[in-house]
């Protein structure tokens, strides 16, 4: 590339250098003769000089050009180079990227196309560098998460084989639960992938978030009465949101699960919309364990449980509540969770009421 632009470099100015000489010697050697045509010179030696005046000027003119072209050469050399270092230097960083080093960048100097080319190359690599490690967390996550039941199972098998343990209808339930956690676990991750993927998109149109809420309840509501928990509803009678019907359906059986799961018998759980000028509110409170204050912020993270033993026996595999926040935001809405140790734990959905 280098050479390729020095070359193209001197090839042009050698090129208008050569041309311009040959036009200006031509010229002179025209203006000579026609001076010498019109006052034609008796003197011998005159017409000796004007030779010799030619001869010199054409000497003069070859090595001026000459000069030029050697003085076009360097130049081009150093203006090849000092264009493509930049490129070089961008070509070094992208072949340490595929090496698989993410912490190469290229130094960004300058406003112009280059620079901006650097600076997008940065910027790629950064993106790249997250979802890299974003792919190694969930990788290790992911076999984290399987190790438990899979490890549960194969001792249990190895005992029955073995004939240590007797399989007993509840030995045989507690192998079933284990699977059933399984299918939950991929069941969760299938979804997070597909919401996650390009081509996921929302079926979004105008809709009565009322009617959607009254209908997560009515699917909740037997679950409820069966562990004796409350459910009270404190909605108006029509509020219309612009959102996918299946999807905040979806958040809303979320939480409610969640706060069924976390209140003990003999609890409350109230869910309540308000509505804003661009949007409604929705609050689910219930009056469970609650989460700690330093834990609020990270139970939106993939696989995260404030108690992973108990909400494995629960059932929870730690994706719900990212699943919701990944719907909510492809709602352009927000979600927002208060919560207190003992007495319970607020969540605050704001779904917008137009298309944005
Ligand atoms: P899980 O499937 O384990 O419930 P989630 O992503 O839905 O996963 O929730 C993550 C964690 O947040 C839960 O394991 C639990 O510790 C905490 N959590 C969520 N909702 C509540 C709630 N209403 N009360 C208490 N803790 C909660």
């Amino acid at each position: 590339m280098k050479k390729r632009l020095a070359w193209t470099f001197i090839a042009v100015a050698s090129g208008m250098v050569g041309l311009a000489s040959i036009i200006y010697l031509i010229e002179m050697h025209y203006h000579i003769s026609l001076f010498q045509k019109k006052f034609p010179l008796p003197d011998p030696h005159i017409t000796y000089y004007n030779y010799h005046f030619e001869q010199a000027l054409i000497e003069s003119t070859i090595w001026t050009a000459v000069g030029t072209i050697l003085l076009a050469v360097c130049i081009s050399f150093y203006i090849a180079k000092r264009m493509t270092a930049p490129m070089i230097e961008m070509r070094k960083i992208a072949e340490q990227m595929a090496l698989g080093n993410w912490n190469s960048r290229v130094k960004v100097e300058g406003t112009d196309e280059l620079a901006h080319l650097g600076q997008t190359l940065n910027h790629l690599t950064e993106q790249l560098q997250k979802h890299e490690v974003l792919r190694r967390n969930l990788t290790s996550d992911v076999a984290h998460e399987l190790r438990t039941p899979l490890a549960t199972l194969k001792s249990h098998m190895e005992a029955f084989e073995d004939g240590i343990w007797e399989p007993t209808p509840v030995r045989i339930h507690s192998c079933q639960e284990e699977l059933e956690r399984l299918i939950h676990l991929v069941g969760d991750l299938e979804q997070l992938t597909n919401l996650e993927s390009p081509g996921f998109t929302l079926h979004k149109r105008k809709e009565n978030l009322v009617e959607i809420i009254q209908q997560s309840v009515r699917t909740m509501e037997t679950n409820f009465i069966l562990k004796n928990v409350e459910l009270v509803t404190q909605i108006p009678e029509c509020v219309v949101v612009f959102a996918d019907r299946n999807r905040i359906a979806q958040i809303l059986i979320n939480i409610l699960s969640n706060s069924l799961k976390f209140t003990s018998s003999g609890g409350t759980v109230i869910v309540k919309v308000t509505e804003g000028d661009n949007d409604a509110t929705i609050l689910i409170r219930d009056t469970g364990i609650g989460i700690p204050d330093s834990e609020v912020s990270k139970i939106f993270e993939r696989f995260y449980r404030v108690d992973k033993s108990r909400s494995r026996k629960l059932g929870g595999s730690g994706i719900g509540l990212t699943i919701v926040k990944k719907l909510v935001e492809e709602h352009k809405g927000s979600i927002r969770v208060e919560s207190k140790v003992g007495k319970g734990t607020s969540v605050f959905i704001s779904i917008p009421k137009k298309d944005l």
